[in-house]
This record gives C-alpha cells, sequence and structure tokens, in this order.
C-alpha cells in the first residue's frame, strides 16, 4: 500500500491563529476564567487539548461569571452576542477570522444599501448565524431547490458561506437568479476551502482509494469527503486514527494499492500525522 498526501490539507490561517489565541489566552489568564464561546474548532483533539489547559465551553447564549475571558472562534458572532458579552463585563478575545470579518461588512453594507441580503451556507451554522446578525432581514438558502423557491425580485445580493464549494454557490446564483434580474453574487467562498478542495481533486485521479481526516461537525471536512465520494472514489473520513484501525475499515482499506489522504481546514497536523502513521502499520511499512 502507498500513501499520497494531497498538496494542501489540514489547518487554515483563520484556525491556526484562532488555535493560538486560545493557547495564549489560558496561559495568561491564570486567576481567571478563560471561556470559549462553543468549540474553538470542530476538532476533538484540540478541544481536549485546550480544555486540559483550562479553557472552558461557553453555550452560544450563556454569560460568563465576572471577570471572564471570553475567545470569539473563527466564525465570529452576531453583534449582539459580542454586545450582550460586554455587557456582562466579560473580556474579550477576538479570534474571529479576517476573511469572515471581510463577508460581515459585506452583508453589512449591502443590507445597509437597501440589498435583500442571501447567504450560501447550511442553517444553523455558527459563521452562518454570525453572518446573519449583520444584515437585517437576510435569507439562508442551503441548495438550488430552496433558491428556486425564493419569490423575491428585488435588489438582492448573494455571499457564500467561506466553506461553500463553487459548483454549490454557482447552483444557488442560477436559481435565484431565474426570479431576480437585480442580484449582485459578491462571492465569499474563502481561498483555503477552494484549495484544498483543488488539491483533493488533483490527488483523486493517482489514487484508488481516499481517507479524510476530520471532525464529523466539520463542514468543510464533510464537503471534501463529498467531492470524493461523487467522483466514484471509495473514501471514508475518520475522526482520528483509532477509528483506521476498526476492523471493518482496516479490512476494507488493505484492498487498496494507493490511499489518497486528505484532512479538513479544522484538522490539526498531529491528528493527519497520527493517521497516516497508522495507514503505514496497516500497510505493514512501520
Ligand atoms: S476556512 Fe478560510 S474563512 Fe474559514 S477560518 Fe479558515 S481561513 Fe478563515
Amino acid at each position: 500500500m502507498t500513501i499520497v498526501r494531497a498538496k494542501v490539507m489540514g489547518f487554515c490561517s483563520g484556525v491556526r491563529r484562532a488555535v493560538q489565541l486560545a493557547e495564549q489566552t489560558v496561559e495568561r489568564t491564570t486567576g481567571h476564567p478563560a471561556y470559549s464561546l462553543g468549540k474553538i474548532v470542530h476538532n476533538q483533539t484540540v478541544a481536549d487539548r485546550l480544555e486540559t489547559k483550562g479553557l472552558r465551553l461557553l453555550a452560544d447564549d450563556g454569560t460568563p461569571p465576572p471577570g471572564a475571558v471570553v475567545v470569539i472562534r473563527s466564525h465570529g458572532v452576531p453583534p449582539e452576542t459580542l454586545r450582550r458579552l460586554r455587557d456582562s463585563g466579560a473580556s474579550i478575545v477576538d479570534a474571529t477570522c479576517p476573511k469572515v470579518v471581510a463577508n460581515q461588512r459585506l452583508a453589512a453594507s449591502h443590507a445597509a444599501a437597501g440589498r435583500r441580503v442571501f447567504i450560501a451556507g447550511d442553517e444553523g451554522h455558527g459563521e452562518v448565524m454570525s453572518l446573519s446578525g449583520h444584515a437585517p432581514g437576510v435569507v439562508v438558502v442551503p441548495d438550488r431547490e430552496s433558491a428556486l423557491a425564493c419569490g423575491h425580485d428585488g435588489p438582492s445580493t448573494l455571499i457564500a458561506q467561506t466553506t461553500m464549494n463553487q459548483a454549490e454557490v454557482d447552483g444557488i446564483a442560477a436559481a435565484l437568479a431565474e426570479n431576480n434580474k437585480d442580484l449582485i453574487v459578491a462571492g465569499g467562498i474563502c481561498g483555503a476551502t477552494a484549495d484544498r478542495q483543488a488539491a483533493l481533486r488533483e490527488l483523486l485521479p493517482q489514487v484508488d482509494a481516499v481517507v479524510i481526516v476530520g471532525g464529523r461537525d466539520s463542514a468543510n471536512t464533510r464537503r471534501l469527503t463529498a467531492i470524493a465520494h461523487e467522483a466514484g472514489k471509495p473514501v471514508w473520513q475518520v475522526a482520528n486514527a483509532d477509528e483506521i484501525s476498526r476492523g471493518d475499515v482496516a479490512g476494507e482499506l488493505s484492498r487498496f494499492e494507493r490511499i489518497g489522504l486528505s484532512a479538513g481546514a479544522s484538522t490539526p497536523d498531529e491528528d493527519i500525522d497520527a493517521v497516516e502513521h497508522r495507514l503505514m502499520e496497516l500497510a505493514g511499512k512501520m
């Protein structure tokens, strides 16, 4: 068995920055409780490491105790949430990814200009909720079918969740444009997501099967898995190396000669390396 790594995979700059800020915060704030508003990143290895260092989890609608420091994750938050946290007396460490901030500003400026803002994205996803808070009257369109059902024909702007893929956004834009002559498609997809998807597409013809490393609650990891699946490749999404060792997965994978390896933007290097190590053990190369 040969393992072929995608040229680009794992932590993006926004997630790396958020994890570093969270680590620095727990190290600096001894004596004050440090919280993250929701998981800093959709990855259990990182969440466990930060929890061991003392970072506590605050529910999205939770109120921190007096004197707390709260880290805002890379998805960002709606302005009301930030106000509520500040009003509670918490100090804020804002790890919102600069690319998400750019989308928030875009949504706010188009809404302020009187345009209806549509977001191509997953309903209920943290980033989509944060973006929605910056543009009153936002409509979330997860797919082409829901876009076709939108009857709005006034001035409109479509902004994508950063982890959408271009084909999905193009489909949604075309469906919205059927009922709307004044639609601005303002972008929004993050290059980091596109780079990981392009690297996977480049890898697919070179391998017989694919392993994608990342949490099941990571939207961009699930999209990588979907891309491999749509290309007709046998694909396994695993959260960690132990999942490779499960009898059914190991048995299936050992049938293939060349295995491709990729990982979502929320997957740390240590998880990727551990999975590669376990695959090499499976191949008898360790
Ligand atoms: S995928 Fe892009 S937008 Fe999202 S955190 Fe990473 S760098 Fe930022």
